[in-house]
């Protein structure tokens, strides 16, 4: 038998299946809610509450998306963000900054610091899979532009 010959997965199902999210986020609550539904559609799940430790972490791990919030105790999310861009072994990891102000000089200044997008809390629980999948299959575009 020649496993590699049968048709891809669907498509739907493809994009998820065990990619791995770190999600940044200090409101125990908030972290809940996004780690369950990541884990709902077959995403695995690192979880820190800071950005110092979101950084520890990212020296273990690589996740194939990082989910940001913004604001955090100690470093904030933007300044996680623009150090991670200037590491050369993790500036490719995209990066989607999650916030609580849906203002537009929030998007701009998430994308100035290095951010992919921006995900507004509250974070709809119906669009959000949807959301984290289009970021996922956008990654090797977005991060093919240095
Ligand atoms: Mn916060």
């Amino acid at each position: 038998m020649d496993a590699g010959s049968g048709p891809a997965a669907p498509a739907a199902a493809a994009g998820s299946q065990g990619n791995l999210i770190l999600i940044v986020e200090d409101n125990p609550i908030n972290l809940r809610l996004v780690a369950g539904l990541l884990k709902t559609h077959g995403y695995r799940v690192i979880e820190s509450a800071t950005g110092e430790e979101a950084l520890d972490a990212l020296k273990f791990v690589r996740p194939d998306l990082i989910l940001m919030d913004i604001q955090l105790p100690g470093m904030d999310g933007l300044q996680v963000a623009r150090t991670l861009r200037q590491d050369p072994e993790r500036r490719g990891i995209p990066i989607v900054a999650l916030t609580a102000h849906a203002m537009k000089g929030d998007e701009e200044r998430a994308r100035e610091a290095g951010c992919v997008g921006y995900i507004p809390k509250p974070i709809d629980i119906l669009s959000f899979p949807r959301q984290i999948a289009a970021y996922l299959a956008d990654r090797t575009r977005t991060t093919a532009q240095g």
